[in-house]
């Protein structure tokens, strides 16, 4: 059976989709615990970094853990797709399902998370296919044996103060989870 690690490995040399060809690092994911949150691609300073959710949108999620009584080493952190898309679009159907496919999919079945913590409408339509984050935010639905907690993504919180105040409220929830 492979490990996380190996995984990351092979994700840093993935071809599968036209990402990689922008790409400076793939962002395999970092962390080894057993709750994982899925965000949407690499921003431009952790395609530098080769590393998830680091500069501001690091911080802002850290503020956020603490919320949930979480510490950066109880999580594992990654994207729906693991390279930076070019001019900062948002991945397409086609790419998140191919990484999502290809990877996500198979770091879920090596580290068995006991929650995975959905941050935002991409990583929502390419995990669970369908839902309305406005109106589903802050819930928790069960599927294929996996339990998924859907949030907004921190770029959203950090932009509008009214998104902070709800996912300030969603990660209270969190804490009551696990
Ligand atoms: S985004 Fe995912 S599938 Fe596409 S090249 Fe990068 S690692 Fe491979």
């Amino acid at each position: 059976m492979k490990t996380i690690y190996d995984l990351a490995e092979e994700i840093r040399r993935c071809t599968a989709c036209p990402l990689w060809k922008g790409r400076t690092l793939a962002v395999p994911g970092e962390g080894k615990g057993k709750i994982m949150f899925v965000g949407e691609a690499p921003t431009v300073e952790e395609d530098r970094q080769g590393l998830p959710f680091v500069g501001k949108s690091g911080k802002f999620l850290d503020e956020m853990l603490e919320i949930a009584g979480l510490k950066r080493e109880d999580v594992f952190f990654t994207g729906i797709v693991k390279c930076h898309p070019p001019e900062n679009r948002r991945p397409s159907i086609e790419e998140v399902k191919t990484c999502k496919e290809k990877w996500l999919e198979k770091q879920i079945e090596v580290l068995k998370p006991k929650l995975v913590v959905i941050l935002g409408r991409v990583a929502l339509k390419g995990l669970l296919g369908q839902g309305n984050l406005k109106e589903i935010h802050g819930n928790v639905i069960t599927e294929k044996g996996l339990k998924f907690f859907i949030a907004y993504h921190p770029a959203e919180g950090m932009r509008f103060p009214v998104i902070k105040k709800k996912m300030e409220i969603d990660f209270k929830k969190v804490r009551k989870l696990i």
